[in-house]
């Protein structure tokens, strides 16, 4: 199986850098959900345009926005 953004062999849907930044951005979600009321749409787009996310999680969260059809 093929990452879904690279085309590094994955685990299951992401290499092991995206599955890393992925689970960042998960747990991240967590601290901000609390802290304030965006929804998860909400929350990737802040990464996507944060100039400081750093290039997977970017990456992670452009792939997780145009697969978000909730
Ligand atoms: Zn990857």
């Amino acid at each position: 199986m093929k990452c879904r953004i690279c085309n590094r062999e994955a685990l299951e849907k992401y290499c092991e850098l995206h599955e890393k930044a992925y689970r960042n951005i998960v747990q991240k979600y967590d601290s901000w959900k609390r802290a304030m009321d965006v929804s998860w749409k909400e929350y990737l787009n802040e990464i996507a345009k944060n100039p400081y996310t750093g290039s997977w999680a970017k990456e992670v969260a452009e792939q997780l926005l145009k697969n978000e059809d909730r």
